[in-house]
């Protein structure tokens, strides 16, 4: 296995993997969506709630708020020491919230919730709760704890994780005549015409949408597409919850211990 081209961008990352099977590159995928842990509200104490929103709909609001996540401070309830269905400082977040519409409408924001806990806090600020008209209160608890994705979408510490295979495009240079419409029609722009010879650049953009060979006049067209079965493109988009990196690495770790584990439970088998 071989991990190349990778980019970094904010919380985005791009990179190859060579090598690999369908399934292997499928169980990073999976394993990054829905088992790498991450902090989200899962229990709210709504002391006050005179606003327009049931206490369950805004519960389920606060807990799709992505939270900053720390892993090395907290730990997942199930493992934690505390066996407390309450928490403890180590599998527990807390967070207050108060506001109150006076004279005219307030819209109540993320940036609204109190981290007892600084490392633990709305990853942006300005995303709306709900709006309060004049008179209106609000005031309540909220308590974060580690979770995974598989048990519900809120803890997904990724907004986006999709593999593709790499393309292949070859033109066979004999049989083209330069025209260069194909050039004009690629979307991706990874076509280029040097000294009057199509080339390819930039292949790993390519989405195999066929706009090259639909628009080509020669029969049968001299660029053929393909894919290789063992290169994988991953794009992965952070919520902003863990650095994008971070994620990618818990995953392949996590990856490595499910396989020595049923290396273990094999051996003993035997
Ligand atoms: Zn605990």
């Amino acid at each position: 296995m071989e991990i190349s081209t990778v980019k970094r961008e904010g919380n985005t990352i791009r990179f190859m993997v060579s090598g690999v099977t369908p399934a292997f590159a499928n169980a990073l995928r999976r394993t990054v969506i829905a088992e790498v842990p991450t902090m989200a509200i899962d229990d709210v104490m709504i002391i006050e709630n005179t606003s327009v929103l049931f206490d369950e709909f805004l519960a389920h609001r606060l807990g799709l708020i992505p939270l900053t996540t720390d892993l090395d401070a907290y730990t997942l309830p199930e493992n934690c020491e505390c066996r407390s269905e309450l928490g403890c400082n180590r599998c527990r977040a807390s967070f207050t919230m108060e506001v109150e519409a006076t004279d005219r409408t307030t819209t109540v924001y993320s940036g609204d919730l109190r981290p007892d806990n600084p490392a633990i806090k709305p990853v942006g600020e300005k995303i709306p709760v709900v709006k309060l008209a004049p008179g209106q209160k609000l005031r309540l608890e909220a308590y974060a704890k580690l979770g995974r994705g598989q048990e519900h979408a809120k803890w997904q510490p990724v907004s986006a994780c999709t593999h593709k295979y790499l393309p292949t495009v070859s033109v066979d240079v004999s049989k083209c005549d330069g025209c260069g419409d194909c050039v004009k029609f690629c979307p991706k722009c990874i076509l280029e015409l040097k000294n009057d010879k199509l080339t390819v650049r930039n292949v790993e953009e390519c989405t195999l949408c066929t706009e090259c060979v639909r628009h080509c006049a020669k029969r049968p067209c001299p660029i053929k597409l393909d894919w290789s079965e063992e290169d994988f493109i991953f794009y992965v988009e952070s919520t902003g919850a863990l650095p994008v990196t971070q994620i990618v690495e818990q995953a392949a770790k996590q990856i490595g211990e499910k396989a020595s584990e049923l290396s273990q439970l094999i051996k003993r088998a035997k």
